[in-house]
């Protein structure tokens, strides 16, 4: 049968289908390859491959078939060229930094990223000369302002975390095309279920599998999606060379995740709704941030950029941090981590936790007061959530 064109098929059919190669055996499930290495026909053909003019698998630091199938369906719900996998989101984002920049180049990053994102641009590239400036991520003219001549990307998440805050990507990918550099997207909340940040102009997508791709809190891997020119001279070389290879298990756990990836994305926005209106209507709950609610700043774009609000909700308590870790303490079902985008629902205090390391004063600017608390809403029934819930909050 001929390889179908996937991009003609909706997002539901991409996640499920895209990217199998069956083998003879004629399986209807992905197989596993655990091998690490693969026979070549004759001398003349392990020259060939490994010089490239023959393709095929090499060696499974950066060729091995479940990975490809993983790769591959990512890129089709990405509607990228090309996929990297590698073995964590924190690795896609050192692959894309170490391969893309060199010492001085500069960096522009929205204030809000996640904290170990932060950590290697000030703690890694600035030992190789690359300086990075931070911006708040609906700060327009702060994007524009910080841009250099040597600026060779912007870098964000939106929505944002734990704020929820939506950056406008067609705008900031035209900014950053206009003055020569690339627009880099962490579409880690979103997924390519919600929203495809190629499609608004940007220029790679980055992904920590771990979260919704996986969905049940299975494995740790991460991706990189882009055009095939730019990945190739960068990405792809980095990866054959130092090697932070995702593992053909890992790959195999984040396919079937994929599979149901749209269903649950959907029961995620769903149960996220529903918790944030009920959450609007409690007297101790000072604010909530959802992109889904139409007092949220910018509900209007996300409307427009993502078709969804996504599993992430954050409110602040006006008890400040005792009322938060009270709420937080008196939930019997909900987990206590930060981890985030699993069936099972968690709930944490980022001022204690996620955003514990910045000062008080860089905490405020960030917005993280201490009343606040953010959920990764799962997929438990709505009412038991929020019986959960109900317990910890004043009357
Ligand atoms: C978790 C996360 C990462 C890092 O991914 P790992 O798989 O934990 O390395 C990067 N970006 C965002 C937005 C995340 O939530």
């Amino acid at each position: 049968m001929d390889e179908l064109d996937w991009q003609q098929y909706a997002v539901e059919t991409q996640a499920i289908r895209a990217g199998q190669h069956r083998t003879p055996e004629q399986e209807h499930s992905d197989p596993i390859f655990a091998t690490s290495s693969y026979v070549f026909g004759s001398a003349a053909e392990a020259a060939a491959r490994f010089t490239g003019q023959i393709p095929g698998n090499i060696y499974s630091r950066f060729t091995n078939p479940t990975v490809r199938a993983f790769e591959e369906r990512l890129a089709v719900l990405e509607g990228g060229e090309r996929c990297i996998a590698v073995a964590s989101g924190m690795a896609a984002i050192a692959a894309v930094g170490f391969s893309l920049l060199k010492a001085g180049d500069h960096v522009v990053c929205s204030r809000g990223v996640f904290g170990n994102t932060t950590i290697f641009f000030q703690n890694f590239l600035a030992k190789f000369g690359v300086e990075t400036s931070y911006v708040g991520l609906t700060d327009y003219a702060g994007w524009e302002q910080a841009i250099r001549p040597s600026t060779r990307f912007l870098f964000l998440e939106t929505p944002s975390n734990p704020l929820t805050e939506i950056a406008d990507v067609r705008r900031l990918a035209d900014l950053a095309h206009a003055k020569g550099a690339l627009l880099i997207v962490d579409n880690c909340f979103c997924t390519p279920a919600l929203q495809r940040p190629l499609a608004l102009g940007a220029d790679i997508v980055i992904h920590s599998a771990t979260k919704y791709l996986d969905g049940q809190g299975r494995c740790v891997g991460g991706a990189v999606v882009g055009g095939n020119e730019l990945l190739d001279k960068t990405v792809y070389p980095y990866l054959r060379t130092v090697g932070p290879s995702m593992s053909p298990f890992n790959a195999w756990v984040f396919l079937k995740g994929m599979e149901t990836l749209s269903l649950r994305m959907k029961a995620h926005c769903g149960n996220a709704l529903e918790l944030a209106r009920w959450l609007e209507r409690q007297p101790a709950v000072k604010r909530v941030h959802y992109p889904g609610l139409a007092s949220h700043p910018q509900h209007e774009l996300a409307q427009r950029q993502q078709a969804g609000g996504g599993g992430i909700v954050s409110f602040e308590l006006a008890g400040g941090k005792d009322a938060a870790w009270k709420l937080i303490d008196s939930t019997r079902m909900l987990s206590i981590t930060a981890n985030l985008g699993d069936v099972k629902t968690t709930i944490t205090h980022p001022a204690t936790t996620t955003h514990g390391r910045l000062s008080p004063e860089d905490r405020a600017n960030a917005g993280i007061a201490d009343g606040l608390v953010r959920i990764a809403v799962g997929l438990e029934n709505i009412d038991d959530i929020i019986g959960d819930l109900r317990r910890g909050l004043p009357e």
